[in-house]
C-alpha cells in the first residue's frame, strides 16, 4: 500500500500548500516488513507504522502542521506495552549494526545526490587518485570479508586472482539473481541503495583492471531493475561511470542482463553461460572465472551484498570493517527473518550474532536474533530455525548459543547461504520442511547430470512415500546413503547442497521421521 499512501501525501500537501516546503522520499525497504507501510517524519525522526491511506489526512493536519505526534501510529513494543517513537529505540533496530544497508530506508535510491551527500563515491575518488590497484586489493583483503553470496570465499583472494589473471580484457560481474525461498537480501540492498553496489562493482574493475561490467539480476526484481537503470544513467552522467573517471585513465562501464528465473544461474558457470546467450548450465572448474570466466576472459564474480561492502571499507579502513564480526568472519551480514517469528523483515548483524543466549533458554525471546525478530508467534515454542535456503540445514534448539557465522553454520550442518533465516515452531513437521525444499531443488535442477537429475528426484519420491504413511525402516538409511552420495558426486552447488535439509533434519530430528515410519506399522 505504500504507492497509494505517497500519492495520497503529495496530493494532500499539494492542496495544503505543503508541497513546496515539505518532500515526499521515497526510500528503499525499511526492513521492519511487519510493520510496514511505514512513514518516517523528518527532521524529527518520528517513525509510524502500519499506516494507511486514512491515516495521511491525520499525519498533515497533527504532524506536519501543529507538530503534535500522532500517537496511535506509533510502535508499542509489545512486552512493556510502551510506546517508541524513533526506529534506534526500538529493539528490532537497537541491535542491528548496518553496513551494506547503511542508506536503505533512509535516502532515495532515484537520486544520485542523496547517495553523493552521504558519502556516496568518495571511496572511489580515493581509489582512483591516491591507491594503487594493489592497495586496493590488499584493503579488500584485509578486511577479511568474505562473499556473501553463500560460499563465504574470502573476497580480496579472489579480486587477487582475477588481478593476477593474464588477459587485456577482463570483466566484473555482480550476481543479483538471488532465488532462495524466504530471501530477499540483495533485492532490498540494490532496491534501496543501487549506487552502493555500482561504486562497488567501479572499484573492483579499477582494482583487477577491468573495464566493464555486468549485472546479472533475475527479471522477477522489476523494481531492482528499474532502480539500477536510473543509477547507472546518473552515475554516467556525473561521471562516475564511464570514460576516464575523475579525470584518470580508468574507464568503466555497466550493464544489466535480465535473468529469466532459473535458480542454477546464480551458480557462477551457469550465469556467465546465459549471459554470454547459451543455457545456463555449469560447467566443471577449473578453469575458475578469475582465470577463464566470461568470453573465456578474466572475471570476478561477487553478489549484490559483497559489493555493498566494499566502498564503506575502503573509505573507513580494514581495521574498521574487522571491528565487527568474528575473527573468520569480519564485518556484518544481511539476514532475510521470517517463518514464525513475530518480526518478519531484513536485518543486519555483526556476524557471530547468537540466535539467542542460555540464560533465556530455549523460549527465543529477548536475546540477540530473538530479541530483534520479537520472540516466537503467538507465544509458540522455537523449534529450530533454517539457514541457507534450500542448500541449508535446520538448527535446533540446543545451539541456539551458537554464534552464527560462515564456519559454525557448516559445522552444524547448515550454511550461511545468501543469508535466508526461517524460523520454526513446535507445530512445524520437519520431514515436510526437508520435503519442500527437496521440492524446490527437484524443480531447479537444471538435469545436465545424473545424480542431481535422478537422485534428488529418487530422494523426493521416498520422502513422499514416507510422509504418506508408506514408508519402511530402511527408507531412512536409503536417505542417508543417497544424500550422501548426490552431495558428493554432483556437478554443482545446487545438486552437492540439495540433500542438506534432509541430513540436517535426520541428524537433529530422526524422531520425527521414525514417528511417521511407525505410523504406518
Ligand atoms: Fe545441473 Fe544439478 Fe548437475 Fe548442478 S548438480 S549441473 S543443477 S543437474
Amino acid at each position: 500500500g505504500s504507492n497509494d499512501i505517497i500519492d495520497i501525501f503529495n496530493e494532500k500537501l499539494e492542496k495544503n500548500n505543503l508541497n513546496k516546503d515539505i518532500q515526499v522520499v521515497r526510500t528503499g525497504c525499511f526492513g521492519f516488513c511487519e510493520q510496514g507501510p511505514i512513514v518516517k517524519v523528518l527532521p524529527d525522526n518520528t517513525f509510524y507504522v502500519k499506516v494507511e491511506e486514512k491515516d495521511v489526512e491525520e499525519i498533515i493536519n497533527e504532524h506536519v502542521i501543529k507538530g503534535r505526534r500522532v500517537e496511535r501510529l506509533l510502535y508499542v513494543e509489545p512486552e512493556k506495552n510502551e510506546k517508541i517513537e524513533e526506529s534506534p529505540k526500538m529493539p528490532f533496530y537497537k541491535k542491528q549494526v548496518r553496513v551494506a544497508l547503511r542508506n536503505a530506508g533512509s535516502i532515495n535510491p532515484e537520486d544520485i545526490n542523496e547517495y553523493v551527500a552521504n558519502d556516496g563515491y568518495i571511496a572511489l575518488a580515493k581509489a582512483l587518485t591516491e591507491m594503487s590497484r594493489d592497495e586496493v586489493v590488499k584493503t579488500v583483503l584485509d578486511s577479511g570479508l568474505r562473499g556473501r553470496g553463500g560460499g563465504g570465499f574470502p573476497t580480496g583472494l579472489k579480486w587477487n586472482f582475477a588481478k593476477k589473471a593474464n588477459g587485456d580484457i577482463k570483466y566484473v560481474i555482480c550476481n543479483a539473481d538471488e532465488g532462495d525461498p524466504g530471501a530477499f537480501m540483495d533485492r532490498s540492498v540494490l532496491e534501496g541503495d543501487p549506487h552502493a553496489v555500482l561504486e562497488g562493482m567501479a572499484l573492483a574493475g579499477y582494482a583487477i583492471g577491468a573495464s566493464k561490467g555486468f549485472i546479472y539480476i533475475r527479471a522477477e526484481y522489476p523494481l531492482a531493475v528499474h532502480r539500477l537503470e536510473i543509477a547507472i544513467k546518473q552515475a554516467k552522467e556525473l561521471g562516475f561511470l564511464g570514460e576516464n573517471i575523475f579525470g584518470t585513465d580508468f574507464s568503466f562501464d555497466i550493464e544489466i542482463r535480465l535473468g529469466a528465473g532459473a535458480f542454477v544461474c546464480g551458480e557462477e558457470t551457469a550465469l556467465i553461460h546465459s549471459i554470454e546467450g547459451y543455457r545456463g548450465e555449469p560447467t566443471t572448474k577449473p578453469p575458475f572465472p578469475a582465470n577463464s570466466g566470461l568470453f573465456n576472459k578474466p572475471t570476478l564474480i561477487n553478489n549484490v551484498e559483497t559489493y555493498a561492502n566494499v566502498a564503506i571499507i575502503v573509505l573507513k579502513g580494514a581495521d574498521w570493517y574487522r571491528s565487527f564480526g568474528t575473527d573468520k568472519s569480519p564485518g556484518t551480514k544481511v539476514f532475510a527473518l521470517a517463518g514464525a517469528i513475530n518480526n518478519v523483515g531484513l536485518v543486519e548483524v555483526p556476524m557471530g550474532t547468537t540466535l539467542s543466549r542460555s540464560s533465556y533458554g530455549n523460549n527465543f525471546k529477548r536475546n540477540c536474533f530473538c530479541e530483534i525478530g520479537g520472540g516466537i508467534r503467538n507465544n509458540g515454542k522455537f523449534k529450530a530455525v533454517q539457514t541457507g535456503g534450500p542448500s541449508g540445514g535446520c538448527i535446533p534448539a540446543a545451539y541456539l548459543d551458537t554464534p552464527i557465522d560462515f564456519d559454525n553454520l557448516m559445522a552444524l550442518g547448515s550454511m550461511m547461504g545468501s543469508g535466508g533465516m526461517i524460523v520454526m515452531d513446535e507445530s512445524t513437521c520437519m520431514v515436510d520442511v526437508s520435503k519442500f525444499y527437496l521440492t524446490f531443488t527437484v524443480e531447479e535442477s537444471c538435469g545436465k547430470c545424473t545424480p542431481c537429475r535422478i537422485g534428488n528426484v529418487r530422494l523426493l519420491e521416498t520422502l513422499e512415500k514416507i510422509t504418506s504413511g508408506r514408508g519402511k525402516p530402511e527408507d531412512l538409511e536409503k536417505l542417508e546413503t543417497l544424500g550422501k552420495v548426490i552431495k558428493d558426486t554432483s556437478l554443482c552447488g545446487l545438486g552437492q547442497t540439495a540433500p542438506n535439509p534432509i541430513l540436517s533434519t535426520m541428524h537433529y530430528f530422526r524422531n520425527e521421521y521414525e514417528a511417521h515410519v511407525n505410523e504406518r506399522t
